[in-house]
């Protein structure tokens, strides 16, 4: 089946119970910097812009997702299609991934280094290659142009 044809079918299947996977693929404009009247999800603590409101991705609105990290600490995830002012680690890793399928890299602001998220990769060629959850509590929607 082609790539295209992939991507479709997974939009229209939205996951239903176990970890949902989000279904997105990546906005590819020019001036997707400027564009709009959106809002921004910016680092909580600089307010330096990482992701477009319309970046978010659907996840099947199973409700809030919320994961443990192995030390016990919850995380409510906001997933996108890629930021902007992020920087992730090298080296992703599979271990104790929240996402079956992907490796995942830590990722921080660049502004300020703030921890915002993670960027997931997909292991196996698949529909969705890439992206990013970013941690509610590090981010806030910011509507003010
Ligand atoms: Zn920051």
């Amino acid at each position: 089946m082609p790539a295209a044809g992939m991507l479709a079918d997974a939009r229209r299947r939205a996951p239903a119970g176990s970890a949902p996977l989000p279904t997105g693929e990546h906005a590819q404009s020019g001036d997707e910097l400027e564009a709009g009247n959106k809002g921004w999800y910016v680092c909580a603590a600089c307010g330096r812009r990482l992701a477009r409101e319309d970046w978010v991705l659907d996840a099947g609105s199973q409700g809030p997702l919320v994961f443990a990290n192995p030390h016990g600490r919850f995380f409510e995830l906001l997933l996108v299609t890629h930021v902007v002012g992020g920087a992730f680690d090298q080296h992703a890793t599979t271990e104790f991934t929240w996402f079956s399928g992907f490796a995942w890299r830590i990722g921080t602001c660049v502004g300020c280094r703030s921890h915002i998220g993670w960027h997931f990769e997909a292991t196996h060629a698949g529909a969705l290659r890439e992206f990013v959850a970013l941690s509610r509590g590090a981010v806030t929607l910011s509507r003010s142009e």
